[in-house]
């Protein structure tokens, strides 16, 4: 083929893709425009998912009518002008290419006017093309109204994601944009209803409060300011919110970022705060909104496109304020007595006097190690105050390991159960010797086995049917869910959304009926986020449905349920860690207590 320069509107498209990726996209590059525009009101409206209609309105300086069609124009832009202001953005749009991409693969109409004239001016473009411009009355500010977005792009069209993932990117950005502009009131409507707004009292708490709702809000830190460490380091301001270390997520998408106004992706600042909460359990994954200010001149934003990437001058200052600001603001201020207790706790290794739960991989062996004074208190009583040691054995044929399933092969020796330590450890007697076993961190490993086998055959979980009861989310917690309807029926979820962020709920997981429905849905769409993988997710589920569900530290059982419980464990096929890979029992030989009372 011959070497040709492209057709305009080919150009055009191609660029256009850079720039407008999916609906969220135009909402970004519109709110940007709005802000840059000095708007203290914007209200975004979508539906169909941002496809058939995106439309944002703001209160801001507005066009003036003799440019509101060159606004459309590639390379169009008041914001640059020469080529040093490149060096000191000050606003967020700067490429002039947003209205122009966004005109080339939609209908995009503009109704403006400039706070210094009378009339505004109306101008519709459509793939490109100036469909008409003329006179329109309307208040100071714009309104873009941008419909059948990628109708000429039937590529672009086909790997949309579903309207339910649209609507929650766009959810989340303008969640996002609220975030870093607190003194700026924002309000979602999506199909018709509200489902997010901001007040503009310039106060990022409030909005927090609106994002994540007070429960989570009251766990966060407030992270202030500090000057420079050194004068020949630039300042960097870093202000916001982080949660206390107790708070955490599944994964790294709740440590939000912006820099001077930008909401931006850095891997690396991210790493930054989850470093200064070392240690986490693994997987865990702090909460933080972190609003970092330096020098126009420190940050270079013409980086990419969609300028979600910045380049720092001295990326390591940042780097070292960002952690410095999260350190010492947990260090300072956690609430006394956030790292004791929990259930949570139950699952980690208990301390350093019981061993590395590594070395019990290799057959249940190994001296029993002595107790760090200091270390977690243990009462060590045999029996629960009900005197269970005398109860009779069950019968093994009871095991509920579900109806018409063939039974899993043994794979711990047959235990019997002799009682229950500090409500939390249960006491068993084997042919070899003495078990204890961490009730929660055994329970977590029988319920994640239990449910993975349904979930990977396809199989229903059982379920808890509820008296109907609603349940109120956040709105992007709402939006995961969902988006995730499916997979939470596979999980024996029954769900059904009533209005913008209230879900019906008639039916829950059977593993979690003890559970409050709330807190439940909650955890569920904290571990839900945008990790895109359908197994991923299942995984994670899994294993917060078996967390959840298990029997807690501090649960006084009954001789049935321990014994139960171990009956199930011995046909797990890895019996000796939790889903997480910590230690399920210790196990004390007959030789190490005859060596220990000197009879060896
Ligand atoms: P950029 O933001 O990079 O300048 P855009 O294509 O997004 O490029 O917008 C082109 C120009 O249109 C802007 O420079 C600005 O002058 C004007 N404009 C766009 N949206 C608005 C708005 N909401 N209020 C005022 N002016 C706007
Ligand atoms: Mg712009």
């Amino acid at each position: 083929m011959s070497i040709r320069v492209l057709p305009d509107v080919v150009a055009a498209q191609i660029a256009a893709g850079e720039v407008v990726e999916r609906p969220a996209s135009v909402v970004k590059e519109l709110i940007e425009n709005a802000l840059d525009a000095d708007a203290s009101a914007i209200t975004v409206e979508a539906d169909g998912g941002g496809r058939r209609l995106v439309r944002v309105s703001d209160n801001g300086t507005g066009i003036p009518a003799a440019e509101a069609a060159l606004a459309f124009a590639r390379h169009a832009t008041s914001k640059l002008q020469k080529v040093e202001d490149l060096d000191h953005i000050v606003t967020l749009g700067f490429r002039g290419e947003a209205l122009a991409s966004i005109s080339a693969v939609s209908r995009t109409t503009l109704v403006s006017r400039h706070r210094d004239e009378t009339t505004g001016v109306e101008v519709q473009v459509e793939g490109g093309e100036v469909r008409h411009e003329r006179a329109a009355g309307a208040p100071t500010g714009t309104v873009i109204t941008v419909e059948n977005l990628f109708f000429n792009t039937p590529a672009r069209l086909k790997f949309l994601k579903s309207e339910s993932t649209e609507r929650r990117h766009i959810m989340q950005l303008v969640t996002h944009y609220a975030m870093a502009y607190p003194d700026v009131r924002f309000r979602l409507v999506q199909e018709g209803r509200e489902q997010f707004h901001s007040t503009g009292s310039g106060d990022l708490a409030d909005v927090l409060v609106e994002v994540f709702g007070l429960d989570t809000f009251k766990e966060m830190l407030e992270v202030h300011p500090q000057p420079a460490p050194r004068p020949d380091v630039p300042l960097v301001e870093v202000y916001g919110f982080t949660s206390v270390p107790t708070l955490t997520r599944t994964s790294r998408s709740h440590i939000v970022l912006f820099v001077n106004g930008r909401a931006i992706s850095d891997h690396s600042l991210a790493y930054a705060v989850t470093q200064a909460y070392q240690p986490l359990p693994r997987g865990h994954y702090p909460l933080a909104v972190l609003l970092v200010r330096l020098s126009p001149e420190d940050v270079d934003v013409n980086v990419h496109p969609t300028k979600a990437e910045v380049r720092f001058r001295v990326p390591d200052a940042v780097f070292a304020a960002v952690q410095r600001a999260v350190r010492r603001t947990i260090a300072g201020q956690a609430p006394a007595g956030t790292n004791t207790g929990g259930y949570g706790e139950a699952t980690s290794p208990v301390g350093s006097g019981w061993g590395d739960p590594r070395d019990r991989d290799a057959g249940i062996s190994g001296p029993p190690r002595q107790m760090v004074p200091g270390e977690r208190q243990m009462r060590l009583e045999l029996g629960t105050p009900g005197g269970v040691e005398a109860a009779p054995e069950p019968d093994v044929a009871a095991i509920p390991g579900g109806a018409g399933r063939p039974l899993r092969p043994r794979t711990l020796p047959i235990l019997r159960v002799v009682g229950q330590v500090g409500a939390t450890y249960i006491v068993a007697e084997g042919p070899v010797g003495v078990y204890l076993i961490d009730q929660h961190a055994a329970h977590e490993r029988v319920l994640y086995d239990q449910l993975n086998e349904r979930i990977v055959a396809g199989d229903a979980v059982e379920r808890c049917s509820l008296r109907t009861m609603m349940v109120d989310l956040p709105p992007g917690l709402a939006r995961l869910v969902e988006e995730a309807f499916d997979l939470l029926g596979a999980f024996g979820f029954d769900l059904e959304l009533f209005g913008s962020n209230t879900f019906r709920v008639r039916a829950i997981p059977m593993a979690l009926a003890d559970q409050e429905p709330a807190e439940v849905l909650s955890q569920i769409a904290y571990t839900l986020d945008d990790s895109g993988d359908g197994d991923v997710l299942a995984d994670r589920l899994i294993r917060l449905v078996a967390q959840m569900g298990a029997y807690k530290a501090g649960q006084v059982l009954t001789y049935d349920e321990m014994q139960g419980l171990i009956q199930r464990l011995e046909r797990c096929d890895t019996p000796l860690a939790d889903p997480d890979g910590a230690p399920t029992m210790l196990h004390i030989s007959g030789e190490d207590l005859a060596r220990q009372f000197g009879r060896g």
